[in-house]
C-alpha cells in the first residue's frame, strides 16, 4: 500500500478523499491555489504544496505542478478527484513515465471513453445500445439540418469533448438545428477548446440512470448498482438517488452486466460510471462513461456500503477486488442534494461571497436514519468566482425512500447558510413536490414543474398554522427572557395576553392560548384558528434552528430577525411573521401596501456579465420568442428573448460592454 499520496483537487471531493486515505493510514498531500490559502482541504491534509494563482488554468489544471509537487514530496500516487485532470489520458501518461501511480483507470481506457464520439463507436462495438444518431462530426449547418433529418426529430446537438452538461441543444426542426449547431459549436469551443459537435436523438421523456462499475488490475469487474440523476438542471444534476424508483430487476440486470462488458473491453480499472438514458418503455441506451469518481457516489456508497475512494486506493495498488458481484447488496434508500451557492429565485444565478454563517446538520446515524454532508467549506470561508459554486452533497439514507425523502426534507430544514444565496429553498420545495415523492421523474422535470422559474411558494393552511406556532412560541421565549433580564418574573407582570394574531406573509392567523404561562422549555397548548395544538420547542433566543414538535408532528425550521418581526424558513417557504395583538393585527391592515416597481417594460441584465451581443435595433419590433440580446456569465452564453411582442424604444447597452445584474439592457414602449 502507499505511504503517501497527493490530492489533485479541492473542495468538497479533496476532503472526501482525504478522509478515506486518513483511515487507511495514508499521508496526505494536499495542493491549493493562492485563492485556496485557509480551504479545509488544505488544513486537513498533512502536506500542502501551493500551485500557483487562483485560476484553474494556472493551477489545478496545469500537469507539470502537480508533477513536480509529487516530486517535492515524495508522495507515490495522486488521487484526481472529478473534473480537472481526472480525464486527462495525457496527464496519467506523464505520471507513469514519472513513475507516478495515477489512482484512476489507465491512459488508453480514458482516451477511449473521454469523447463522445469515439465512446459511442466503442460502446456500439461491445454490444451496448447506444442513443440513435450519427456517429461522426458535424460539418456545418447545412450539414446538422441533413443529418437531422435522417434522425427525425428531435434531436440533441452535443458536444464531442463536453461535459458537466454544457455544450449541448435540443432542436425540434430545421430553424433550432441551425441555430443550436452554431451556439453548441461556440460553446464547445470556448468550454473545451473542441468545437467538433455530433448529433443523436432526442430520447422524449428520459431517465437518467447510471451504473457504477469497479474494476481491478486482474480482470475482475463488478457493479454496484445504479443511480438515478433524472432531477437536472440544465442538463446539470441537481438531486441524485440510489436505486431508481424506475428500473426493475431485470433492467438493472441488464444494464449492470452492458456497463461491465464496456468496462471489460478498455480494460478498465478503477471506479467508472456509465451513463445511461432510459425512455418510458425501460429502453435504454448508452450516453458516455465517466472514467473517474462521481460528484454523486456517496449515494451508492449509503446503499452498497463499500467505500468507493478505498477500493481506487487498493485497485491502483495492485490489490484484487474483494468482491464478487453475487457479494453485492443494495440496501435501503439514499439521496443526495447539491447544495449550491446560487439564488433560485433569481434563476439560479451564482452567488459568491464569504459563507458568514455555516451550520450544516448532525451527521451520523440517529434511529433508522443516517445523514452524511461532503463539504469543502466552513463557517467564515469563501465561495470564490475561480471556481464550481457547490456548498456541499447533502445525503441521508433510510430503509424506504419516502423514508429518505422525509429526513432529507428535515435535513434540509436544519442546514444554516448565510452570507450568499443558496438553493436549500429549491431542494426543500422538491423533496415535497408530490410527482418526486411517486418517482415520476424526467430529465425536463424542474423545466416542467417550474416553467417559470422557481417562485417563493405560499403556504397553505396547515403550514401556516404550524408558522404561527413557530412564531408565536419564539416571541414568548424571548419576552419571557427579556422581562428576566428586567427582573420581572412571569407572575408579578401580570396575566399572559390570551389572544393574538400572527402576520405570516400577507395572511392572519388568530391563536389563542389555552396555558396562562411561558415555561422554559416551551410547552403550551394553542387553539390556532380555532384548532387545538400543542406547541414544544427548546429554542433558545438567537438560535437560528427552531426544533420542536407542532400538534405532534416533528418540525424544524430556521428563524432570523427582520424589522418588526423575524423571517422563518421551513419546507422551502421563506415567510416574514409577525406577532400582533388583536388591536395592533386591526391597524396593520390598514397600512398602505408598498408595490413592486414595474419592471414589465425593461429587459434588464439577469446577471452580471459581458454583451456578446445586441440582437435588435430602436424603433424595431419582435414577436415572442426572438432573441433580444446574449450575454455572457459564468463561460456561458445566455440568450435574452422576448416573452411576448414588442416594440423596442431605447438600447441602453453595446457589445463588448460589462453589465451589473439588474443593469437595464433596453426599454420598450
Ligand atoms: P457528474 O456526472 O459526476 O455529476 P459532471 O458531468 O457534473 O459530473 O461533472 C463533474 C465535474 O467535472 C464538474 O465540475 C464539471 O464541470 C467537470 N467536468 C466534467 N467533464 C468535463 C470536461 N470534459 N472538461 C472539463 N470539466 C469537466
Ligand atoms: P455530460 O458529459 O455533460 O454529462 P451527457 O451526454 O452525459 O453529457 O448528457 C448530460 C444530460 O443531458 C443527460 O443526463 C440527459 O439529461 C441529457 N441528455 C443527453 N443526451 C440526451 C439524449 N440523447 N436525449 C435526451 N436527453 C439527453
Ligand atoms: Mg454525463
Amino acid at each position: 500500500m502507499f505511504k503517501k499520496i497527493l490530492i489533485a483537487n479541492r473542495g468538497e471531493i479533496a476532503c472526501r478523499v482525504i478522509k478515506t486515505a486518513r483511515r487507511m493510514g495514508i499521508v496526505i498531500v494536499a495542493v491549493y491555489s493562492d485563492a485556496d490559502r485557509d480551504a479545509l482541504h488544505v488544513e486537513m491534509a498533512d502536506e500542502a504544496v501551493n500551485i500557483g494563482p487562483a485560476a484553474a488554468s494556472e493551477s489545478y489544471l496545469v500537469a507539470e505542478k502537480i508533477i513536480a509537487a509529487c516530486k517535492a514530496t515524495g508522495a507515490e500516487a495522486v488521487h484526481p478527484g472529478y473534473g480537472f485532470l481526472s480525464e486527462r489520458a495525457a496527464f496519467c501518461a506523464e505520471l507513469e513515465k514519472q513513475g507516478i501511480v495515477f489512482i484512476g483507470p489507465k491512459p488508453k481506457a480514458i482516451m477511449a471513453m473521454g469523447d463522445k464520439i469515439e465512446s459511442k463507436k466503442f460502446a456500439n462495438a461491445a454490444g451496448v445500445s447506444t442513443v440513435p444518431g450519427h456517429l461522426g462530426v458535424i460539418e456545418d449547418a447545412a450539414h446538422a439540418e441533413v443529418i437531422s433529418g435522417g434522425i427525425g426529430y428531435p434531436v440533441m446537438i452535443k458536444a464531442s469533448a463536453g461535459g458537466g452538461g454544457k455544450g449541448m441543444r435540443i432542436a425540434w426542426n430545421e430553424a433550432e438545428v441551425r441555430d443550436g449547431f452554431e451556439r453548441a459549436r461556440s460553446e464547445a469551443k470556448s468550454s473545451f477548446g473542441d468545437d467538433r459537435v455530433f448529433i443523436e436523438k432526442f430520447i422524449v421523456e428520459p431517465r437518467h440512470i447510471e451504473i457504477q462499475v469497479l474494476a481491478d488490475a486482474h480482470g475482475n469487474v463488478v457493479y454496484l448498482g445504479e443511480r438515478e440523476c433524472s432531477i437536472q438542471r440544465r442538463n446539470q444534476k441537481v438531486a441524485e438517488e440510489a436505486p431508481s424508483p424506475f428500473l426493475d430487476e431485470k433492467t438493472r440486470k441488464a444494464m449492470g452486466e452492458q456497463s461491465v462488458a464496456l468496462a471489460k473491453a478498455v480494460d478498465y480499472q478503477s471506479a467508472g460510471t456509465v451513463e445511461f438514458i432510459v425512455d418510458r418503455d425501460r429502453n435504454f441506451y448508452f450516453l458516455e462513461m465517466n472514467t473517474r469518481l462521481q460528484v454523486e457516489h456517496p449515494v451508492t456508497e449509503l446503499v452498497t456500503g463499500i467505500d468507493l475512494v478505498e477500493q481506487m486506493i487498493r485497485v491502483a495498488a495492485g490489490e484484487p477486488l474483494p468482491l464478487a458481484q453475487e457479494d453485492i447488496r443494495l440496501d435501503g434508500w439514499a439521496i443526495e442534494s447539491r447544495l449550491y451557492a446560487e439564488d433560485p429565485y433569481r434563476n439560479f444565478l451564482p452567488s459568491i461571497g464569504r459563507l458568514t454563517r455555516y451550520r450544516p446538520p448532525a451527521e451520523g446515524r440517529t434511529g433508522n436514519v443516517v445523514v452524511r454532508n461532503d463539504t469543502g467549506v466552513f463557517e467564515g470561508a469563501e465561495i470564490s468566482m475561480y471556481y464550481d459554486p457547490m456548498i456541499a452533497k447533502l445525503c441521508t439514507w433510510a430503509p424506504t425512500r419516502s423514508e429518505a425523502i422525509e429526513a432529507m426534507g428535515r435535513a434540509l430544514d436544519g442546514f444554516v447558510v448565510d452570507g450568499i444565496e443558496h438553493n436549500v429553498p429549491f431542494l426543500a420545495a422538491l423533496m415535497k413536490h408530490p410527482r418526486w415523492r411517486e418517482g415520476r421523474l424526467s430529465t425536463g422535470f424542474i423545466a416542467e414543474e417550474y416553467p417559470n422559474g422557481f417562485a417563493p411558494m405560499k403556504p397553505d393552511r396547515t403550514e401556516e398554522a404550524v408558522l404561527a406556532a413557530i412564531a408565536l412560541s419564539a416571541s414568548l421565549i424571548e419576552a419571557n427572557r427579556r422581562e428576566r433580564f428586567a427582573d420581572r418574573l412571569h407572575a408579578a407582570s401580570g396575566a399572559l395576553r390570551e389572544h393574538w394574531v400572527v402576520k405570516t406573509g400577507d395572511n392572519h392567523v388568530a391563536v389563542r392560548l389555552l396555558d396562562g404561562l411561558v415555561t422554559i422549555p416551551f410547552d403550551m397548548e394553542m387553539a390556532i384558528e380555532g384548532k387545538n395544538m400543542s406547541v414544544v420547542t427548546d429554542w433558545r433566543p438567537g438560535d437560528p434552528v427552531w426544533n420542536g414538535k407542532v400538534g405532534g408532528r416533528d418540525i424544524t425550521a430556521q428563524i432570523r430577525p427582520v424589522l418588526n418581526g423575524m423571517r422563518i424558513d421551513w419546507q422551502g417557504l421563506s415567510v416574514t411573521a409577525k406577532v400582533f395583538s388583536p388591536r395592533h393585527a386591526e391597524l396593520d391592515r390598514l397600512m398602505p401596501v408598498k408595490l413592486p416597481p414595474d419592471t414589465s417594460k425593461l429587459l434588464l441584465c439577469p446577471m452580471p456579465g459581458l454583451v456578446v451581443a445586441i440582437a435588435v435595433a430602436e424603433g424595431q419590433e419582435v414577436k415572442a420568442g426572438e432573441t433580444l440580446a446574449i450575454v455572457e456569465a459564468m463561460k456561458m452564453e445566455n440568450v435574452l428573448r422576448a416573452d411576448r411582442d414588442l416594440v423596442v424604444s431605447k438600447i441602453n447597452a453595446a457589445a463588448g460592454e460589462s453589465l451589473a445584474v439588474d443593469a437595464v439592457i433596453m426599454e420598450f414602449a
